[in-house]
């Protein structure tokens, strides 16, 4: 949503619960003025936290690790009062987070601190040392569907890198966004390390143009795209961290149970508002029947609604709903068949699970994001057809397979940032795993090693420990050196085992 008038007038916003249309907070609609002063404060803070010695960095992050563990069910509350899904989801993203800051505090140390590298032949008088300094202050912009986890895989390998952070949560979260901040300052309460700004993307926007080191951001492709362009006036680096359209493969040897629950967990949990959600399936034709009876029963057991057995919430966001029920359509029209839900599931606030078969492959419901509880479900002849179809698109975030004897081969050959081979989502809950994208998924990483470096900049040193017998960066290098060298460098690298086979005389023309 961009500023209206009427906001700027108000300089405030109100949060609705999605489930009932109930207000639930009033926030601060932060100007680009607000997001520019946030960003000065945090420059001294970034120097502060950036200097103090790992340990302490390190004690610091984990009394945070403490204090959100401790008030896990408070945090989950305030997660289902704004985004409406059901408090035991709320708590399993938050126990997520927990992992990953328990592991980017242990392991930053190792992976930023300076290793020794080789510095190779020409150089054997130096000390190579390679090592990542954090890049200042880390602007990081969230989006609603999994408003603890997602963004904290950004502020807190952005944290443990030695930056400070500002983070604009979405317009649909912005009380958990603040619940987040307000607890880290109370383990860091002289300097502000972790600010958030609220407000709507134009609040987004001046974060992107406030001089900050990096953005990284999660949310649709179509922001991002905006996202990178407004960053590229500063020359300001991004993470993106856009969405999916993530497959499921069933091979004809599979444990289809498992498979079956995988689909209807991965497809229908958070109502289907998952970027590494599943929202295709292709299945070999030998176990295709069985499977699809399991998905079937599996679905029917769900149901979306407030109540507390309701396995589904709502959909948080109401301009959702429209392309949600335009793909079930588009896919109905097409000649898909819905073997669960349909048309009928889409009501004005929820989406009840939806499973449609023989949907052509080129339906918005295979080729866009739907983000909803729906799965499509197809029939192939072979796991190269699996494969094929998986491919063609132009997503490439996650993906699941289900083979007892091929799982590695058919993960290998998916083009998605991250693969679950016999589980679903699993890749995301591991922390030394990185996390993101190819294609309109997005670039760049977070999670794991990758996701540490991700907000660093590599710094290299080279010492030298003794004078050179040859020196190669001064003038005084004579036609003698050059010829030493030269002779250095055959005999290193222009050895036969070396050459590069070449055609046999006369028999290459080309
Ligand atoms: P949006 O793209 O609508 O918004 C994401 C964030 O960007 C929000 O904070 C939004 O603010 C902000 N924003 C909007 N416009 C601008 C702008 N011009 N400049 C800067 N910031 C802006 O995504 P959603 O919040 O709807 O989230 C759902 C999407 O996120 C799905 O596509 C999903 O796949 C993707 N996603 C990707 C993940 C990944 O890791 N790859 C993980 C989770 C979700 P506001 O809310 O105020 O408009």
């Amino acid at each position: 949503m961009t500023l209206t008038d009427e906001h700027v007038q108000q300089q405030t916003f109100e949060v609705r619960n999605p489930a009932n249309g109930d207000v639930v907070g009033v926030y601060a609609v932060h100007s680009e003025a607000d997001v520019h002063a946030a960003v000065a404060r945090a420059r001294g803070a970034a120097a502060w936290w950036s200097a103090l010695p790992h340990a302490e960095r390190s004690e610091r992050l984990t009394q945070w690790r403490a204090v959100l563990t401790r008030r896990m069910a408070q945090l989950a509350d305030v997660v289902h009062r704004e985004m409406g899904k059901p408090h035991s989801d709320a708590m399993l993203e938050i126990v997520l987070a927990i992992d990953h800051l328990a592991w980017a505090t242990k392991h930053a140390r190792k992976v930023l601190g300076p290793h020794r590298v080789s510095p190779g032949m020409l150089m054997a008088n130096q000390s190579a040392t390679l090592e990542y300094h954090p890049l200042g202050v880390v602007g990081v912009i969230g989006p609603w569907n999994y408003p603890v986890f997602t963004p904290m895989g950004s502020v807190i390998y952005a944290l443990a890198a030695g930056n400070a952070v500002v983070f604009k949560p979405s317009e649909f979260a912005p009380g958990v966004g603040t619940w987040l901040a307000d607890s880290f300052a109370e383990v860091c309460p002289a300097h502000p390390v972790l600010q958030v700004v609220t407000g709507f993307g134009d609040t987004g926007s001046a974060l992107c143009r406030s001089g900050v080191d990096k953005v990284a951001f999660t949310g649709s492709t179509g922001t991002g795209k905006k996202v990178m362009a407004t960053c590229a006036e500063t020359l300001t680096p991004v993470v993106i961290e856009a969405g999916g359209k993530d497959a499921l493969l069933v091979d004809e040897d599979a444990d289809v149970e498992a498979a079956a629950d995988a689909a209807v967990w991965g497809g229908m949990s958070n109502a289907g508002q998952t970027c590494i959600g599943v929202e295709r399936v292709y299945v070999h034709e030998k176990v295709y029947d069985r499977f699809l009876s399991s998905v079937v029963d599996k679905t029917r057991d769900l149901r979306a609604d407030t109540d507390l057995e309701a396995k589904l919430g709502p959909i948080t966001m109401p301009s959702q709903i429209g392309i949600i029920r335009a793909h079930i359509d588009d896919a109905l029209a097409r000649g898909g068949r819905a073997v669960v839900g349909g048309a009928d599931a889409v009501g004005e606030r929820f989406v009840q699970p939806t499973v449609l078969v023989d949907v052509p492959e080129e339906s918005t419901a295979v080729t866009e994001e739907t983000f909803g509880p729906t799965l499509t479900v197809k029939k192939v002849r072979s796991m190269d057809e699996a494969v094929e179809l998986t491919n063609a698109t132009r997503y490439g975030l996650g993906a699941t397979v289900f083979s007892e004897k091929r799982g590695m081969e058919l993960a290998r050959r998916i083009r998605s940032g991250m693969t679950s081979v016999n589980s679903v989502i699993s890749f995301a809950a591991i922390p030394s795993l990185p996390f993101g994208g190819v294609g309109d998924s997005g670039f760049g990483r977070i999670h794991g090693a990758d996701g540490l470096r991700e907000f660093t900049y590599a710094k290299a040193i080279a010492r030298q420990r003794f004078k050179p017998p040859m020196l190669l960066t001064s003038f005084s290098r004579d036609a003698k050196t050059d010829s030493r060298v030269a002779q250095l460098v055959t005999m290193l690298h222009g050895g036969a085992s070396t050459l590069p086979k070449l055609p046999k005389r006369g028999r290459d023309r080309s």
